[in-house]
């Protein structure tokens, strides 16, 4: 079959993510057949270089021969099997392995199947601690603008991008949200750790009005990735951390982007040298493979949720998938592919060479900023970028990118005005070279009008 006949018979049944579907009767679908390493396939042989990690999932490839390994094996001895009441061999040592890298303290791993639903369990979690240990008046949170913390009801009203919020307002809680710490904003010439610090002067206002009723704080470390890869200092965490502290409030750090060495360091809260109360991971966690999440917490959180029965303290929250076997194996092997070698010295080299590659770019007229942490770089485009005028969004300039980077064989899927690449860990310096060339063609035919 071609790809034609996929493609037909996807629009006819499939509702395609985070899509209008009308889109495709102008913009094929590209259906993929196979794929290797940093490698997507068609039906008709077209090579596409997976610049995004498939939604920044893929740590180390597609089809990872050790990642697939494991999971045959795990195959063969069990599928799936609940996880309340039972447990089994991946899940106990995935969640020792996972409380060991973990920034210290976090000592207990509560499994979910996708990022949201990580989110909402430690949402969840966070005011259920509070009510456990007599405080019920504590059950609103507080998120930084241009947040994105999944689409579920709970994740959704955390998250401060009005894309995907808006419509649903009338069904989501109310939380405080504050101005963000992120750097695109900062008046020029201004130092970085400057103006994330300045920033937290909203934060910590907004603790010592609310954190009589608020039961954490939920940010997205270092990089707030779907608002468009806008990145803050750490110095703004360490406050964080210390201001949570201080007002008896929870931190919840949500590493679902950002995790498995994204940002340079395995957790980007690492940069701050903090531990959060709970911490989200999914994504990276199965190097792509399959869907897994854990909320990682406290031994003081877990400690009051025991009780006896009766008591009524325990966290009754569940997915039918929980804790499953198979991607718990998928992320065993995933940790032992990070065992292999010293991964974020080679990123730190592979991050050289994109920011060398796009580097021209900074000189470009319509490109505001080009920022970049660790393996994650994107480039700001402008209608003005004296004035900071962006482009409209209604005119669609990463759509653009979009579109002929596919022609050319590179899958990038810029966030509005900002086209980044955020490509799997085994990208060599000649595929980044081709990805460079196509980011900087993109660009120019793109903003070619103005
Ligand atoms: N939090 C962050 C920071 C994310 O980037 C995402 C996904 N883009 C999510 C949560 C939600 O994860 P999922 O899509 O697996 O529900």
């Amino acid at each position: 079959m071609s790809n034609t006949d996929w493609s037909r018979r996807s629009r006819a049944r499939v509702w395609h993510p985070c899509t209008q579907m009308k889109d495709h009767e102008r913009l094929p679908l590209v259906p993929v057949a196979r794929a290797e390493g940093v490698w997507l396939e068609d039906f008709e042989g077209k090579r596409y270089l997976d610049a995004i990690s498939s939604w920044w999932t893929n740590l180390f490839g597609h089809r990872h021969p050790h990642i697939v390994a494991r999971l045959k094996a795990q195959l063969e001895e069990l599928d799936h099997v609940l996880l309340a009441g039972f447990t089994h061999a991946p899940v106990v040592t995935l969640s020792e392995k996972l409380c060991a890298l973990a920034p210290k303290g976090l000592t207990r791993c509560f499994y979910a199947d996708n990022g949201s639903s990580a989110v909402e369990v430690a949402l969840k979690m966070s005011f259920h601690y509070w009510r456990n240990v007599g405080k019920p008046e504590k059950r609103r949170f507080i998120a930084l603008a241009n947040s994105y913390h999944g689409e579920t009801l709970g994740a959704l009203a955390v998250g401060g991008a009005g894309l995907y919020r808006d419509t649903y307002e009338p069904l989501l809680m109310q939380p405080i949200h504050v101005p963000s710490p992120d750097c695109h904003d900062r008046a020029p010439g201004e130092a970085w750790e400057d103006y994330s610090l300045r920033q937290f002067q909203h934060m910590e206002r907004a603790l010592e009005q609310h954190a009589h009723e608020v039961c954490a704080v939920i940010v997205e470390p270092l990089v707030q990735a779907a608002a468009g890869m806008r990145m803050y200092h750490p110095a703004y965490l360490k406050r964080l951390r210390e201001a949570c502290t201080r007002h008896g409030v929870h931190l919840i750090a949500d590493e679902i982007a950002v995790g498995f060495g994204r940002t340079g360091r395995m957790f980007a809260c690492e940069w701050s040298g903090i531990s959060p109360d709970l911490m989200c991971l999914s994504k990276g966690l199965t190097g792509g493979t399959l869907p897994l999440a854990v909320t990682l917490a406290t031994e003081a959180i877990y400690e009051a949720f025991y009780d006896e029965y009766q008591a009524g303290k325990a966290f009754l929250h569940s997915h039918s998938y929980t804790g499953n076997p198979l991607a718990c194996a998928a992320a065993l092997a995933t940790l032992e592919i990070f065992g292999q070698r010293d991964w974020m010295a080679q990123n730190r080299q592979l991050g050289h060479l994109m920011w060398m590659g796009v580097s021209e770019l900074s000189r470009h007229p319509h490109v505001a900023e080009i920022r970049q942490q660790g393996m994650i770089l994107a480039i700001e485009l402008a209608r003005n970028v004296a004035r900071r005028t962006p482009y409209p969004a209604a005119e669609r300039r990463g759509l653009r990118v979009y579109q002929h980077a596919l022609q050319k064989g590179v899958l990038l899927r810029p966030l509005g005005n900002v086209v980044y690449f955020m490509p799997p860990y085994v990208i060599s310096p000649e595929e980044i070279g081709l990805l460079a060339r196509v980011v900087i063609e993109g660009v120019q035919h793109t903003t070619r009008d103005g």
